[in-house]
């Protein structure tokens, strides 16, 4: 439940500087229920000049990631050795619904990347209002991205690769870009963390799972 969290009127109204201590900044890049944090924790160091942002509701798990990313800045700054000592100064972390609200964090046309990766299924047909991807929602990721920023989206569910790839297709701002294209555009290292940075992405590896992948472009003109 989410009854307890309070949420800022706008982007203007969060202390930016408390969750990137060394350059405040909105995000570039936004993992939606990043739940142990594993994406982030990859990309940071791959994109130093990136701030990155996970949203994650529960409690425990964002509490997690928030010392996860304390120890690893603390690591960096007294062992130069074994990073860079401004490393992970980039990556932070919310507890929110971002099912609520997502503009009142994200500017519009802030983001170049988007993540929803292994969200929650909610098989049952009256749990899809609970999806992650709707026509609604989509609005408001279509708002804070960029003209030209990427949706990754992945999952083990068919079913739910089927309606969150359906519902973007559908979606006049989203075009589907495909993996080679994302590829050949330099997004690999991106890609290869989307499909096994995750501790939920691991998990479907272990278990020999199948990984769906789909990815979408915010276009600049909605196609008519
Ligand atoms: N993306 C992570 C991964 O690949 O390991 C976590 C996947 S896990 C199946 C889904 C996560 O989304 C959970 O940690 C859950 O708490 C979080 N979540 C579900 N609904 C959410 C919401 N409305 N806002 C923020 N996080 C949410």
């Amino acid at each position: 439940s989410d009854h307890a969290l309070s949420y800022p009127l706008s982007p203007d109204a969060i202390d930016w500087a408390a969750l990137y201590p060394t350059s405040p900044s909105t995000p570039e890049f936004a993992d939606v229920g990043c739940g142990f944090g594993g994406l982030l924790i990859a990309l940071a160091p791959l994109f130093p000049d990136t701030p990155m942002l996970g949203m994650e509701i529960r409690v425990q798990v964002s509490q997690y990631v928030q010392d996860r990313i304390a120890a690893l800045r603390a690591t960096a700054a007294a062992n130069p050795q074994s990073a860079p000592p401004g490393a992970y100064q980039n990556v932070s972390i919310v507890r929110a619904n971002s099912m609520k609200f997502m503009p009142n964090y994200f500017p519009k046309h802030s983001l170049s990347a988007l993540f929803f990766l292994f969200p929650d299924p909610h098989f049952k047909a009256r749990k899809h209002k609970a999806r992650i991807i709707s026509p609604t929602l989509l609005a408001e990721y279509a708002y804070i991205l960029k003209p030209g920023g990427i949706v990754y989206t992945i999952t083990d569910v068919r079913d739910l690769h089927e309606w969150m790839k359906a519902h973007l297709e559908a979606f006049p701002l989203f075009e589907p870009a495909s993996e080679e294209d994302l590829r050949a555009e330099g997004k690999g290292p991106i890609l290869d963390a989307v499909y096994s940075s995750t501790e939920e992405g691991k998990k479907v590896e272990r278990n020999q799972g199948d990984k769906w992948l789909a990815c979408f472009r915010r276009i600049e003109v909605a196609r008519i």
